[in-house]
């Protein structure tokens, strides 16, 4: 099958027949259909630090993805050939505290799909039954390939009430957008999301937020005051990775502000944690998913109006995707598709 390999311990991708994956008892054989590049995959075609530490050599990559079943094994009940579906790219051990505890995200040895094994940019994937999701009715095949990075900003986006109050999201990414576009869906008053990218920018306005602030010459206390706020946020939702974001986020928090804190930064940074003690923050790390109660939020935020699909910009077919890596390192780009199917 062709499939796109990190075939060498230098930057680049490649494009390669390898061996269809073998089908174990408990697994279900996919037909890839469409697939997004996330910011991981630009960190493993780069061949950054994290990239050289993390990835084996050769390996398929990608791990965002929705196709059809064409075939399970013997153990296998609840999927059948023609099904839609995507996977939850983090396989969990099962016999940890955590996920005997049925807190499977939770998991302290969660491995990942086109990380640590072999990954969706291919014509097939297996995975363990355990790992795939069923789609619902209503969901288009293009938003059904971004359920993961879909799935953590509802999981970052969620992780506090948010009905009725006032959200500050740092970082207009694909996630950022995403979870602007969430909390509104969910009762959120006013929805802030900054950046420092005008093209993301542009990109966050089409989802309906309150305001979207470049801030690079606009700053928050002012936004505030023109939302008529006097009191700060409510819940700050860490899309970025950035510390001057998050220094930024910590100072125009309300008392007793909630954050949630997705963004991986590059390297250690330092805070003033006198933000935190006197205003009496509450923040909490995010990572992947719950399984698999944000995949059945997404569903239902779908099928009850909530749309995404504006984030996705950009499209083209597998053989092109050395354009479709450059758009998606341009920050030009929202979500980048790829299509594996004719
Ligand atoms: P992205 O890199 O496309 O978006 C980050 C955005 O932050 C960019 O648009 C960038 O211009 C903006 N930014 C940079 N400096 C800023 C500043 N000072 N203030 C405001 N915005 C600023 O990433 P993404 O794919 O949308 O993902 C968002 C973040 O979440 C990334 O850090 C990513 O690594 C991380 N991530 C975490 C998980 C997890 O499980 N924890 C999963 C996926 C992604
Ligand atoms: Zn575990």
């Amino acid at each position: 099958m062709r499939a796109l390999v990190k075939a060498h311990a230098e930057p680049g991708l490649w494009l390669q027949d390898v061996p269809e994956p073998t089908l174990g008892i408990n697994d279900v054989l996919i037909k890839v259909d469409r697939t997004g590049i996330c910011g991981t995959d630009l960190h493993i075609h780069s061949w950054d630090k994290w990239a050289q530490k993390t990835i084996p050599v050769p390996m398929v990559v990608g791990h965002e993805f929705v196709g059809d079943v064409v075939e399970v094994g013997s153990n296998v009940t609840g999927f059948a050939p023609g099904d839609v579906v995507s996977g939850e790219g983090h396989l969990v051990c099962g016999r940890c505290r955590n996920c005997m505890a049925g807190r499977r995200h939770l998991c302290a040895h969660t491995q990942g799909v086109g990380v640590n094994r072999p990954g969706a940019f291919a014509e097939y994937l297996v995975l363990p039954m355990t790992n795939v999701w069923h789609h619902g009715h209503g969901i288009e095949r293009d938003v059904a390939a971004i359920f993961d990075p879909f799935g953590n900003a509802v999981h970052t986006a969620l992780a506090f009430p948010v009905l009725g109050e006032d959200i500050l999201i740092t970082g207009a990414g694909p996630i950022g957008i995403m979870a602007a576009a969430v909390v509104r869906h969910a009762g959120a008053r006013h929805v802030v999301i900054t950046d420092v990218n005008p093209h993301r920018l542009e990109l966050a306005r089409r989802m309906n937020v309150t305001r979207a602030v470049d801030v690079r010459t606009e700053r928050l206390p002012e936004v505030q005051r023109e939302l008529g706020m006097d009191e700060g946020f409510d819940v700050g939702l860490e899309m970025s990775g950035n510390a001057s974001a998050l220094r930024d986020m910590l100072a125009n928090m309300a008392h007793g502000g909630r954050i949630a804190l997705l963004g991986i930064p590059p390297e250690e940074f330092a805070i003033d944690w006198n933000h935190v003690v006197f205003n009496m923050l509450t923040i909490r790390g995010i990572y992947g998913r719950e399984m698999y109660e944000t995949w059945y939020a997404m569903t239902v935020m779908v099928q009850s109006g909530l749309d995404v699909s504006p984030v996705i910009t950009h499209r083209f077919g597998y053989e092109d995707h050395a354009e479709a890596f450059a758009a998606a390192a341009s920050g030009e780009a929202g979500k980048v598709i790829l299509h594996w199917s004719e």
